[in-house]
């Protein structure tokens, strides 16, 4: 039986698997379908601390699996297909059909991007589609670009995204943002800034050509379609926590988020969530990385409170 099992391989997964390591917990880390998590998807990460050059996102996520397997984690290149949680020890389920059997559970499984699922945006994603102004915005220096979405993350990828392209066109489904009204401000007063109301973006040209020419709107209200030329499509219309495979058992929040008390505990005592999944407010690397090590601590005292009992 395993003392900890660790669901995730991002920046909240890595730092778990650190800590519990050094604390010979010997944890096991299922990587998930995505190994090194979202940060894989990025290039050059500037904002992690200790990297005044910055550091590559894929070579962060590495670095940090050779530190905690350093210190004896072990790594299996799995998902997880499902847990059952009704009973101690927990019992994991790989999606190879083996099963675990574990006495605490962290879930590091982050969140992914949502995408919009329509024509186009599949075939050119890295070649002009991004779901991360973040990590892309760089490459749109003096280019046209557009960002999709209302809520606070599309008017921060809009605004962050002035600072390369000629022009930002914001493309929302209705007459009015989500987003907060400071962040609403900021955007409408930006001068490189423009919003298209009540439209869809309905294909993403052009596949043939292997990178983003436009798109075609639909307007939602008289059901017109228009073209609209671009260089770049950014899609920022939330992100879907992976807790699917929790299959109900732990408590979740009403947009799917793992709702976590008093450090990292979530609703079923011995399973603690760090990182992304539990997290719709500040989605760093960094804040994944410092709640991946609460998770640890919080696991690692669990299990000493269950010794001394
Ligand atoms: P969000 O608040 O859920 O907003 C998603 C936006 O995308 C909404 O405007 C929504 O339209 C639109 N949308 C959803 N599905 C769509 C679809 N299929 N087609 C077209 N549009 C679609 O998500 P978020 O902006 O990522 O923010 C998530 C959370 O993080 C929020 O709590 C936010 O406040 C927070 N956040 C804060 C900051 C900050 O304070 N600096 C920055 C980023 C995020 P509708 O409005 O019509 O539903």
């Amino acid at each position: 039986m395993e003392k900890v099992i660790i669901i995730g391989s991002g920046p909240a997964g890595h730092t778990a698997a650190l800590y519990t390591a050094r604390a010979n917990l010997e944890p096991l880390v299922f990587e998930g379908h995505e190994p090194g998590g979202q940060l894989t998807l990025t290039t050059l990460v500037e904002n992690f601390p200790g990297f005044p050059e910055g550091v590559m996102g894929p070579d962060l996520m590495e670095q940090m699996k050779q530190q905690a397997v350093r210190f004896g984690a072990r790594y299996e290149p799995e998902r997880v297909e499902r847990v059952d949680l009704s009973r101690r020890p927990f019992v994991v389920v790989a999606a190879g059909g083996k099963t675990y059997e574990t006495r605490t559970l962290i879930v590091a499984t982050g969140a992914s991007a949502r995408w919009l699922g329509v024509p186009g945006e599949k075939e050119l994603v890295g070649r002009g589609v991004s779901s991360c102004a973040t990590c892309d915005g760089f490459f749109f220096k003096d280019r046209e670009v557009i960002v999709v979405g209302g809520g606070d993350s599309a008017m921060e990828e809009a605004i962050f995204l002035t600072k390369f392209a000629s022009k930002v066109t914001v493309v929302h489904r209705r007459d009015e943002l989500r987003a907060s009204k400071i962040m609403q401000r900021r955007a409408m007063e930006n001068p490189k800034i423009e919003f298209v109301w009540n439209s869809v973006v309905e294909r993403i040209h052009d596949p043939a050509e292997g990178k983003v020419t436009g798109v075609t709107l639909k307007d939602v209200r008289s059901g017109q379609t228009r073209e609209f030329a671009c260089d770049g499509v950014f899609i920022a219309i939330g992100h879907e926590p992976n807790t699917a495979f929790l299959g109900g058992q732990v408590e979740l929040n009403p947009a799917g988020y793992i709702i976590t008390r008093d450090g990292t505990r979530t609703s079923v005592p011995g399973v603690f969530a760090c990182g992304d999944v539990q997290d719709p407010v500040y989605r760093q690397a960094i804040t994944a990385a410092g709640s991946g090590c609460m998770a640890a601590i919080d696991a690692e005292r669990f299990l000493e409170a269950e010794e001394d009992q």
